[in-house]
């Protein structure tokens, strides 16, 4: 009896599911979803924290991230991820034979890093073009927006990530001739084939946002994919903090405007 109760209960639910969705199959209002749908994104096979996102780490104690040698770079100290170095050194192999020199200039910057040079900047101990911005800027967005032109919000670069690196030298200039030229032109032929991409591309219809052109700035996408899906799921333009000027983060949209404000090919 209990059986055939819930059998005809069943199929009294079955028909009043039906009859709703037959009744208004195509009149229904375009309506919020209440449930939203799942972000779209790439899979996830590398997961950090939060605070590895903003840079909140120790890249010697790190098992991901490893130091990178002499024969690779222009200094001694710099770090990045091991699965974003072991493709960056077949791609300088690579290019060896072809007769171009990849020298990692700047690598993984931790959040502390990045607050000194940020902070020398906001309060003017150190000068952006000749001027101490604390006394000509004094609207933080507009001060901010300033010292954005050369360098990141601590806590939203792509350099505290460790998939990022800057290439031979950090002028556009550089690379617009002779062997910087040859340089460039070979990155832009060769670094997918790595995983590398060129994240500030130039400005213009495919990117209207965030910094200036960084011929210089190569990002390992594989992992660097993930960290930006990551980051613009799990911050928002409140959440960044934690030094002097953050105030200014939200009124310039930091999070869209910059840290996704990348070349749609990197994405
Ligand atoms: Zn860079």
């Amino acid at each position: 009896m209990r059986i055939l109760h819930l059998i005809l209960l069943s199929g009294i639910w079955l028909i009043s599911c039906n009859s709703e969705s037959v009744k208004t199959p195509e009149t229904k209002p375009e309506t919020k979803q209440t449930t939203p749908a799942p972000e779209q994104g790439p899979k996830i096979t590398v997961n950090v924290s939060p605070e590895y996102l903003q840079g909140h780490i120790v890249p010697s104690k790190d098992k991901d991230i490893t130091e990178i040698a002499p024969t690779y770079a222009n200094k001694k100290g710099m770090y990045m991820r091991v699965e974003a170095y072991e493709a960056f050194q077949m791609m300088h192999a690579k290019a060896k034979k072809e007769g171009v020199n990849l020298k990692i200039v700047s690598a993984l910057r931790i959040f502390n890093h990045q607050k000194q040079i940020w902070e020398a900047k906001w309060t003017g101990t150190r000068k952006v073009d000749k001027q101490n911005l604390a006394k000509t800027i004094p609207d933080p967005a507009k001060r901010a927006l300033k010292i954005l032109e050369y360098s990141s919000m601590p806590g939203t670069s792509r350099h505290h990530w460790g998939t990022d690196i800057d290439i031979n030298n950090l002028n556009n200039s550089y690379f617009e001739s002779g062997k910087g030229l040859k340089e460039y032109n070979w990155l832009v032929e060769n670094a997918a084939q790595f995983g590398y991409c060129q994240v500030y591309s130039p400005k213009g219809k495919n990117r209207n946002s965030g910094y200036e052109e960084e011929k210089w700035h190569w990002s390992y996408l594989p992992t660097s994919k993930q960290f930006t899906h990551l980051y613009k799921t799990t911050f928002t333009n409140k959440t960044i903090g934690g030094f002097k000027g953050a105030e200014a983060a939200a009124s310039i949209n930091i999070i869209e405007n910059y840290v996704l404000g990348i070349n749609p090919d990197c994405l």
